[in-house]
C-alpha cells in the first residue's frame, strides 16, 4: 500500500490514502525532502528524565484472579480498591463533581440493561442516565478542537478500520471524545476504566446507548476492576489490535491471561507515568513483545500536562478543599520545574507571596529572575500558610517541618504520587487525625496546632480538582495520532521498543489546537528556512528540545 506522510515528508509516518485527508495542515505544501528519522528511540533519555523512583518499584499488581465469582461486599469494595495499582486509584477526579444521584445499590454487574438498539454488550451504572452524559460530551466537545477536527478531515476516510481498539482509561466526557473519535475513524472500541473512582457514569451510559462495549461504574470494588478489563478483552472471536491503556493494568491483564494475544497485537499507547514505566521495565527485561508509544513524554503533554495544567489546578484545588484566600498568604513551592512553575506563577497572580526552594541552581536562578524569593524550606517552615510539593523526589516535606509549621498550615503535593510529603510520619500516637472534609485531614498536635493536611500527601489536582478540557485535548489527539501511526505503520518501522512520537507530531497536535484562538503561525520564507536549516514545515526544534 503506497504511504502517505500525514505530517509532512520528514516525519516518516507513512499512512494510506487518509493522510492526505488529514494532514491539510495550517500550512499545507509538503513534497520533497525527507531528513529525520521517523521516530525516537529514548530509553536513554527517557529513564534519566524518569529515574524509576523507588515508589514506581514498590507498585505490585493485585493479585490476579481469572474467576470473579467471590463477589465483595460494599464495605469489602472498599477496602479491597487499597490494593490496586497507584494509577487506579489516583483520580482525575473532573468526574468527582458528577455523583449519581440514585441510590441504587445493585452492582452494575447483577443488572441486565439494553441500549435502545438491544444490545447488552456493556455494563455500567444506569443505561437511563444517557442524556446526562450525552450532553457532558457535548460540552467537552467544545473543549477538544484537534479531534474533532480530525473527525472532520478524514471526510470519510477511516485510518482505523478493522482496528479493534482495547482502551483503559478514566472514562469521562473527555475520554468519551477520544474514544467517539476513534470509532468516527473506524475502530471498534471496548473500554475498561483505569480508575476505581473516576468513571461519569453518566458518560458511560451514553457510550453504551451509542454501542461502545464499556465495563466501568464509579466505586468499582477490585475485583470489579479487573473483571472489567477480562470483559474488554476477553470475547469469543473479538481479538484486539491495538491497545489504548493509562497506567498499565490493561496491558498488564493481556501479559498475564492472554498471551497470545499479542501474536497479532499491532501496539500498545500508553499515557501514565506509571504504564510507560512499566513498558520500560518489559523492554529492558526482552519481554515487550509489541511497539509500545509513550504519549506520556510527548513534548507537547509535558508541557500542558505539568505547566498549564498545574497552573490553573492548583488554585482550583486549594480552593475546593479550604476554601483559602490567596492574597496576602504566605506559600512556598518545592522545586521550580514546570510543575512549580504553573503553581508559583498561579498563586503570584493571586497576590500570595510566594518562596521556593531548589536542589538544581539553574532552576533556581529561573525562580529569582521570575522574581520569587529562594529559600531553605527550613528558613520560611515557620511562617508560611501554605506549603506545596513539585519535585518528583521523596521526603522533601518531612516530620520536623511539619512540626514546625505554624497552625493552620496548608500542606499539600502536586508533585509525585505521594512520596513528597512524609504522611507516614504523621501516624504516630501523640497526633490526632481528624477527616474535616473529603480529601482534608486536620493532624492535630498535642498543644492544639493543627494542619490541614490534603488528599492525604496524594496529588492535589488529580484528587481534588478538575483538570482543563483543553489540556486532555492535547493528550487525546495525541494518543489519537499514536494509535493510527501504529496501526498503519508498515511491517518493520517499529520494532518491540518504546517510541516517542517525533517532534513533528507534536508540532501537528499544537497546530490542531492553534485555530481556536484564532491563532495566525507565521511561516517561515524559502530564505529563513535555508539559514536556519530547516524543513518550512518542520520539524521546526531538534528531537531533543523540551
Ligand atoms: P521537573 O523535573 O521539571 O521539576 C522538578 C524540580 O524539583 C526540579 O527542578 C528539581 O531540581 C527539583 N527538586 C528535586 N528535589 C528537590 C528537593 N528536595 N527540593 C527542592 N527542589 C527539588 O518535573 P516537573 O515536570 O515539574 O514534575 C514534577 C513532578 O510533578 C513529577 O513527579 C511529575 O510526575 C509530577 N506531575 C504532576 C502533575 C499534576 O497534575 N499534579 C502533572 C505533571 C507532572
Amino acid at each position: 500500500m503506497q504511504g502517505i506522510n500525514i505530517l509532512g515528508p520528514d516525519a516518516g509516518l507513512a499512512l494510506p490514502a487518509y493522510g492526505q485527508a488529514l494532514f491539510i495542515m495550517l500550512k499545507t505544501k509538503k513534497e520533497g525532502e525527507n531528513s529525520d528519522p521517523a521516530v525516537r528511540k529514548v530509553r536513554g533519555p527517557l529513564t534519566q528524565m524518569f529515574p524509576p523512583s523507588p515508589s514506581l518499584q514498590q507498585i505490585q499488581f493485585a493479585d490476579q484472579k481469572q474467576e470473579f465469582n467471590k463477589r465483595p461486599t460494599k464495605i469489602g469494595r472498599r477496602s479491597l480498591s487499597r490494593s490496586i495499582s497507584q494509577s487506579s486509584t489516583d483520580s482525575y477526579s473532573s468526574a468527582a463533581s458528577y455523583t449519581d444521584s440514585s441510590d441504587d445499590e445493585t452492582s452494575p454487574r447483577d443488572k441486565q440493561q439494553k441500549n435502545s438498539k438491544g444490545s447488552s454488550d456493556f455494563c455500567i451504572k444506569n443505561i437511563k442516565q444517557t442524556d446526562f452524559g450525552r450532553r457532558e460530551i457535548e460540552i467537552a466537545e467544545q473543549e477538544m478542537p484537534a479531534l474533532m477536527a480530525l473527525r472532520k478531515r478524514a471526510q470519510g476516510e477511516k485510518p482505523l478500520a478493522g482496528a479493534k481498539v482495547v482502551g483503559c482509561t478514566h472514562i469521562t466526557a473527555q475520554t468519551a471524545v477520544l474514544i467517539e473519535t476513534l470509532t468516527a475513524l473506524g475502530a471498534q472500541c471496548r473500554w475498561a476504566a483505569c480508575n476505581i473512582y473516576s468513571t461519569q457514569n453518566e458518560v458511560a451510559a451514553a457510550l453504551a446507548e451509542r454501542g461502545l462495549s464499556v465495563f466501568a461504574w464509579k466505586g468499582e470494588s477490585e475485583d470489579d476492576f479487573w473483571w472489567c478489563i477480562d470483559r474488554c478483552v476477553n470475547l469469543e472471536g473479538w481479538q484486539p489490535k491495538m491497545i489504548l491503556d493509562d497506567g498499565g493494568d490493561l496491558t498488564h491483564w493481556i501479559y498475564k491471561k492472554y498471551p497470545n494475544m499479542f501474536k497479532k497485537i499491532k501496539g500498545i499507547v500508553e499515557e501514565s507515568v506509571t504504564g510507560v514505566h512499566r513498558l520500560y521495565q518489559l523492554s529492558k527485561a526482552g519481554k515487550l513483545c509489541v511497539p509500545a508509544m509513550n504519549v506520556n513524554d510527548s513534548v507537547t503533554k509535558q508541557k500542558f500536562d505539568n505547566l498549564y495544567c498545574c497552573r490553573e489546578s492548583i488554585l482550583d484545588g486549594l480552593k475546593r478543599t479550604t476554601d483559602v484566600m490567596f492574597g496576602g498568604k504566605q506559600a512556598v513551592v518545592c522545586g521550580y520545574g514546570e510543575v512549580g512553575k504553573g503553581c508559583s506563577a498561579a498563586l503570584k497572580a493571586m497576590g500570595a507571596i510566594v518562596y521556593v526552594t531548589e536542589i538544581d541552581p539553574i532552576c533556581a536562578l529561573q525562580a529569582c529572575m521570575d522574581g520569587f524569593r529562594l529559600v531553605k524550606l527550613s528558613e520560611v517552615i515557620r511562617q508560611v500558610d501554605i506549603v506545596i510539593t513539585c519535585t518528583g523526589n521523596k521526603n522533601v516535606v518531612v516530620r520536623e517541618n511539619l512540626d514546625r509549621m505554624k497552625n493552620g498550615c496548608i500542606v499539600c503535593n502536586m508533585g509525585h504520587s505521594n512520596t513528597e510529603i512524609d504522611v507516614a510520619s504523621l501516624r504516630t500516637p501523640e497526633l490526632t487525625w481528624e477527616r474535616v472534609r473529603s480529601q482534608v485531614d486536620h493532624v492535630i498536635w498535642p498543644d492544639g496546632k493543627r494542619i490541614v493536611l490534603l488528599a492525604e500527601g496524594r496529588l492535589l489536582n488529580l484528587s481534588c480538582s478538575t483538570v482543563p478540557t483543553f489540556v486532555l485535548s492535547i493528550t487525546a489527539t495525541t494518543q489519537a495520532l499514536a494509535l493510527i501511526e501504529l496501526y498503519n505503520a508498515p511491517e518493520g518501522r517499529y520494532k518491540q521498543d518504546v517510541y516517542l512520537l517525533p517532534k513533528k507530531m507534536d508540532e501537528y497536535v499544537a497546530s490542531l489546537h492553534l485555530p481556536t484562538f484564532d491563532a495566525h503561525l507565521t511561516e517561515l520564507s524559502e530564505e529563513q528556512a535555508k539559514y536556519l536549516g530547516l524543513n518550512k514545515n518542520g520539524p521546526f526544534k531538534p528531537n531533543y528540545y523540551r
